[in-house]
């Protein structure tokens, strides 16, 4: 039977390991960290189409059982005024939002369930033969293909092709917060969002009460700093317009920063042994919300190519034709979305796998 090599335990590694299983290849995941990755404060949506993947292969639950609907967006201008209602689904299939700790233990409480292994502290460093996992406690692990489905920083992405594009830093700073004790700040599964006169903003209200909120901010990269630098940093760009930001982002609560980067294009997505899939091979910045649920299709149709094609190599080139057009468009709509350019993310929803049948170029 083939054995894939999964390397990382975030999102795509995990829904990659089970779409094999699906598709009757076993495999086993390698995570570096003990837990997860970075930005695990965070929350994230996913959209129709990352649920609609999550249901071809079985496991919507992992999301559902953990998350609040999005079913709805308004946006408002900095001076308080509504620009645009949005309304998107039924709040069952349509949006969720959750957090992402909950979304890492959710899909490895889903992998146990289903025997599949995985394994904590496992850095790759290097990939040998066809195919050996070399990582950085100097063990070793032997399969017949392996998926790169490590992320933004992708080790395997550089081992494919050395002179592969590194992650490029959007000029946005983001903040995360949970703001506590104040009254609800929109309607039930209903997002507000700020397109403030220096920062964009947005918030909706969890089932218990709590707001909870992100901001993108224009500036340079920023590393380190407490709460307190966070708050005072990002409640400036929201001072001088008519809106709940301010309050919400001064409001009790946790807080957390990041830097949004993207990979606009990946000139090598595979060898004859080695795949990329999720932020390995193509990552978008946070503003379409959409990163997550392009790796969760990735897998699911990495997945089926696998199970069509006879030898990896085929299964790579339908599995990278199939998804690199759509990415990359994706990739841009995000940028254009960071810089404030009117775009529409609506098109990008709309798709659908249909696990049983064959896959098609
Ligand atoms: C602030 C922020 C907000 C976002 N909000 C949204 C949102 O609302 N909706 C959405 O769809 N997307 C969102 N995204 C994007 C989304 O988080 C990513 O697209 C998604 O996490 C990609 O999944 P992945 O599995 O490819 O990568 P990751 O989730 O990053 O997982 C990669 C895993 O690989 C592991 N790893 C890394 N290197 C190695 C190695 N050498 N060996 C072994 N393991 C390794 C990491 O520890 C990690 O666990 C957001 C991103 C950010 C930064």
């Amino acid at each position: 039977m083939v054995r894939a090599l999964i390397i990382g335990g975030g999102i795509a590694g995990p829904v990659t390991a089970l779409a094999l299983r699906k598709a009757g290849i076993d495999s086993v995941v390698f995570e570096a960290y003990p837990t997860g990755a970075d930005d695990i404060g965070a929350f994230l949506t996913i959209m129709h189409n990352g649920l609609d993947a999550l249901r071809a292969i079985d496991v919507e639950h992992v999301v559902v059982d953990h998350s609040f609907a999005a079913d709805g967006v308004d946006v408002y201008d900095g001076a308080g005024v509504l620009v645009s209602e949005n309304r998107w689904g039924n709040g069952v299939t349509g949006p969720r939002t959750l957090r992402r700790a909950d979304l890492y233990r959710a899909l490895h409480d889903e992998l146990r369930a289903q025997g599949i292994a995985v394994e904590h502290g496992k850095r790759l460093v290097g990939v040998e033969g066809g195919v050996r996992a070399v990582f950085e406690d100097g063990s070793t692990a032997e399969g017949d293909l392996l998926v790169g489905a490590d992320g933004l920083h992708s080790a395997t992405r550089r081992i494919i092709d050395p002179q592969a594009p590194r992650p490029r830093y959007t000029g946005l700073n983001i903040f995360y917060g949970y703001a506590e004790g104040l009254e609800p700040t929109t309607p039930p599964g209903r997002y507000h969002m700020i397109a403030g006169s220096q920062g964009f903003f947005g918030h909706s209200t969890a089932p218990d009460g709590t707001t909870w909120w992100f901001a993108r901010t224009p500036g340079p990269e920023r590393h380190g700093g407490t709460p307190e630098d966070h708050r005072a940093h990002a409640a400036a760009f929201f001072a001088d317009d008519t809106s709940p930001a301010l309050e919400i982002i001064r409001a009790e609560g946790e807080i957390h920063a990041s830097n949004a980067y993207d990979v606009p294009t990946t000139p090598v997505w595979h060898t004859d042994r080695v795949v990329l899939v999720g932020d390995a091979a193509h990552a978008a910045s946070p503003a379409a919300g959409q990163g997550a649920s392009m790796a969760l299709e990735d897998s699911v149709t990495l997945a089926r190519c696998l199970r069509d094609r006879a030898e990896p190599r085929q299964a790579f080139e339908v599995y990278e034709r199939l998804r690199r057009e759509r990415v990359e468009a994706l990739v841009g709509m995000s940028a254009g979305l960071g810089a404030n350019r009117s775009v529409s993310t609506n098109s990008f929803y709309a798709h659908h796998i249909e696990w049983g049948d064959p896959v098609q170029l």
